[in-house]
């Protein structure tokens, strides 16, 4: 179930259920001349509607315009760069909203750059923070750590807010990353077909279309993307239900 079309009764039933909200997290960014400049993101988020198809969970709205350091072009070619400072002010404050609505546990899920870039580490700090700050919110008097009954009285405070990568350990392989190669290409693929035009690939794609002499921009298939979005699903599944 999306986020934005829940009623009230249906955000409590959920909070109080504690059924997770899973966030994706992306950018917009050039992915060669044949595939949605969309792909981080949108990728995360077929993702989450085929987990949401599995087991009951909350998809929130994403966040789309995740740091690029426009490592892949600017502007002009379709990638965004956003300010870091203010984005980590945003990311924060949605999260502390998340929090407050009730949200016990939440995933927030990223295909861009890996878990040490900016768009990760920003999440990672907002939910760190957070994790301290809310402890104080909710009334606690500063030196709750010291004292063991008011420690009692908050109770578990870590993990509440989670920062991983789409494709969790136990799905790779099959599952694998690239920038708009052989599996990136193949992953779009098997979810937003309409989304990838192959045949505006030509001798002018930049390297990391043919990162492989086998497998790469032009050889990307529905096939290998249908196994990996089947594996990287399965692994989510197996982890919110606390399987692995
Ligand atoms: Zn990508």
């Amino acid at each position: 179930m999306k986020l934005k079309h829940v009623r009230p009764y249906q955000l409590r039933d959920a909070t109080e259920n504690s059924r997770p909200l899973l966030i994706p997290a992306g950018c917009i960014e050039t992915h060669g001349p044949h595939m949605a400049i969309g792909h981080d993101t949108i990728i995360v988020e077929e993702i989450c509607q085929r987990i949401a198809d599995q087991i009951e969970v909350l998809i929130a709205p994403s966040f789309d315009y995740g740091p690029t350091g426009y490592a892949l072009g600017g502007p002009e070619d379709g990638t965004i760069d956003p300010d870091y400072a203010a984005f980590g002010t945003y990311v924060k404050s949605i999260l502390r909203n998340f929090l407050d609505m009730g949200f016990a546990k939440i995933y927030v899920i990223i295909m861009h750059q890996g878990m040490e870039a900016p768009l990760a580490l920003t999440f990672k700090k907002a939910a760190a923070e957070l994790t301290f700050e809310q402890v104080l919110a909710q009334g606690h008097p500063p030196g709750w750590w010291g004292d063991k009954d008011q420690m009692g009285k908050v109770g578990p405070i870590w993990g509440k807010i989670e920062v991983h990568p789409m494709i969790l350990p136990t799905a790779s392989p099959p599952a694998g990353g690239d920038h708009a190669g052989y599996n990136e290409t193949s992953f779009l693929m098997a979810t937003r077909p309409e989304l990838v035009e192959q045949d505006r690939l030509d001798d002018n794609a930049p390297w990391y279309c043919r990162q492989d002499e086998e497998k790469n921009s032009w050889t990307a298939n529905v096939a290998h993307g249908q196994k990996m979005v089947d594996a990287v699903v399965k692994a989510w599944v197996e982890k919110i239900e606390g399987v692995s």
